[in-house]
């Protein structure tokens, strides 16, 4: 990968949100909750702010609306997905995982735990139990003074959710945000961080589609602070994927070559 990045010269952070657009489109249910789609929803959320300019993308458009300039040009990617994994092309997940690789913040939603790009940049099954009954979950901050937490009180609630209960199969993350608590009595590590290359990872655990967890402000705030701690103020690496052969002749004690060698004089290709 070897691309160009246009230098961010506003002040305003650049977030695709991305929506799977099934559910809304073919449940109705769904799309009484969220007529714009949850990802229009999301969206406008984070234009309340005025440090940050949202726009979405989806499943359905040519390559997801995930184009290589498109994603040169954007500080943080949100994601979510349920019913269509599989159908997401591989060369756009690769895409995704190497822009995150090279410092793009990444902010991956609910039954996105079980995306490609997850997956992919976990190394992991990413499994966990769930039900969906329409409980109560109580998110409890275990993080207070953490930037993605600012402004949220000690807990906040959502009346109706889906379960997500442990063992939740993933690395063991930089730091837990947050743990939910069930009504059916399972808990939940609901936030978590990680650094994948140069980029920021965020997992958000609530918003199953049929509830209106996207509208709730508590959710909303989690979400335009968890926007401004994902996106990295560095320039992009454009070379994440170069191994470059560094000489004897460029060693920086002198060095005098010896034993077998793989490579022959002039042949530094990687094999
Ligand atoms: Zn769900």
């Amino acid at each position: 990968m070897k691309i160009n990045y246009p230098r961010n010269l506003e002040v305003t952070i650049k977030t695709i949100v991305w929506g799977e657009n099934v559910h809304e489109r073919t449940n109705k249910i769904v799309a009484d909750l969220y007529p714009k789609g949850m990802h229009g929803c999301i969206a406008e959320a984070l234009n309340q702010a005025d440090d940050i300019s949202a726009t979405t993308a989806t499943l359905q458009e040519p390559e997801h609306g995930l184009t290589q300039a498109r994603l040169a040009d954007t500080d943080v990617l949100i994601w979510w997905a349920h019913a269509a994994h599989s159908d997401v092309d591989d060369v756009v997940v690769q895409r995704v995982v190497e822009h995150v690789w090279a410092g793009m913040g990444l902010i991956l939603l609910h039954s996105a735990h079980f995306s490609k790009v997850f997956k992919q940049l976990m190394g992991t099954a990413c499994n966990l139990t769930w039900r969906e009954a329409g409980e109560r979950e109580r998110l409890w901050v275990t993080s207070k003074n953490h930037p993605i937490v600012k402004g949220l009180p000690a807990y906040f609630e959502l009346e109706y959710e889906e379960m997500y209960g442990e063992p939740f199969s993933v690395p063991e993350p930089l730091e837990t945000v947050f743990i939910s608590w069930f009504q059916g009595g399972e808990v939940f590590r609901s936030g978590l961080t990680y650094k994948r290359g140069a980029g920021n990872v965020f997992y958000f655990r609530p918003g199953h589609e049929t509830y209106p967890t996207y509208h709730d402000a508590n959710v909303q705030l989690v979400l335009r602070n968890a926007v401004r701690w994902a996106k990295n103020d560095k320039q992009r690496i454009s070379t994440v994927n170069d191994a470059p052969n560094r000489s004897v002749q460029d060693s920086l004690e002198p060095l005098t070559e010896r034993g077998a060698k793989l490579h022959a004089d002039g042949d530094l290709g990687f094999k």
